[in-house]
């Protein structure tokens, strides 16, 4: 589904990504660890089409991101860092302005499902403005993922999140992936890796430096592997 190689980005003269190759099969569900300027954000940019790569090539589902950007960008979900909402709007019309490539039945439809989806129903009618980072997160995640796209990147969707929220999350992210739905998570949870993916990447400064499948793995193996390459290096 995603076929990276000899991906490099450089900005002010430092290498941020250092030559990734990587591939990931459709359907995967994959957390990418690693230490704080690692490059994890940078990669998950470049997918989405928000930086340009300096070398290197990226395909997803067949297509090149160099040629196709726009047909791309249709395939993706993303959730940034920190989301922004429309404040003065509802979770709604937060869902169903984003979403309005389709027939307004059809997306209004998804975008109350959703909302339900996400355990905020009840407000779904009310302003964002004053909603908690917990709720602003929940509706940005169904916002990422109204168009059903085949391709879902999460950039640390669990920071700032109450464990409500955080199980909320999980099973959408879970649900996604019974949709064949291709996910890259960025994330410095460890445990929520482990609990809701397949394979674990760690990243160092700007390379891959593990990639293994979590199946057949014992936790703690994985965990103190984990700490070996993340926690015990920084
Ligand atoms: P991570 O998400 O793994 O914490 P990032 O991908 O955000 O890391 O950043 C990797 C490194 O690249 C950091 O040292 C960061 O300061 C640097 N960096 C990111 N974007 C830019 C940019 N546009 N210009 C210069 N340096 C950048
Ligand atoms: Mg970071
Ligand atoms: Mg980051």
């Amino acid at each position: 589904m995603i076929e990276i190689k000899k991906l490099t980005k450089q900005a002010d003269n430092k290498l941020i990504l250092r030559g990734i190759d990587l591939s990931i099969l459709k359907g995967e569900t994959v957390a990418i660890l690693g230490p704080n300027g690692a490059g994890k954000s940078t990669l998950l940019k470049v997918l989405a089409s928000l930086i340009k790569p300096t070398a290197g090539s990226v395909k997803i589902n067949g297509l090149e991101l160099k040629k196709n950007q726009l047909e791309i960008k249709r395939m993706l979900g993303y959730l940034p860092h920190s989301s922004l909402l429309y404040d003065h709007y509802s979770p709604l019309e937060n869902l169903v302005f984003f979403g309005n490539i389709y027939g307004a039945t059809e997306v209004e439809q998804r975008a109350v499902r959703l909302v339900k989806e996400v355990g905020l129903s009840f407000f779904l009618n009310e302003p964002v403005k004053n909603f908690s980072r917990g709720m602003i997160q929940r509706i940005a995640i169904a916002r990422a993922i109204i168009h059903e796209p085949e391709v879902l990147l999460l950039d640390e969707p669990h920071t700032g999140l109450d464990q409500g929220a955080i199980s909320i999350l999980n099973n959408v992210i879970l649900s996604m992936k019974g949709k064949k739905t291709t996910t890259l998570m960025v994330t410095h949870d460890f445990k929520q890796a482990a609990e809701i993916c397949d394979r674990i990447i760690i990243m160092k400064n700007g390379r891959i430096a593990d990639d293994f499948y979590i199946e057949n793995q014992n936790i703690g193996f994985v965990s103190k592997k984990y700490q070996l390459q993340v926690e015990g290096a920084s």
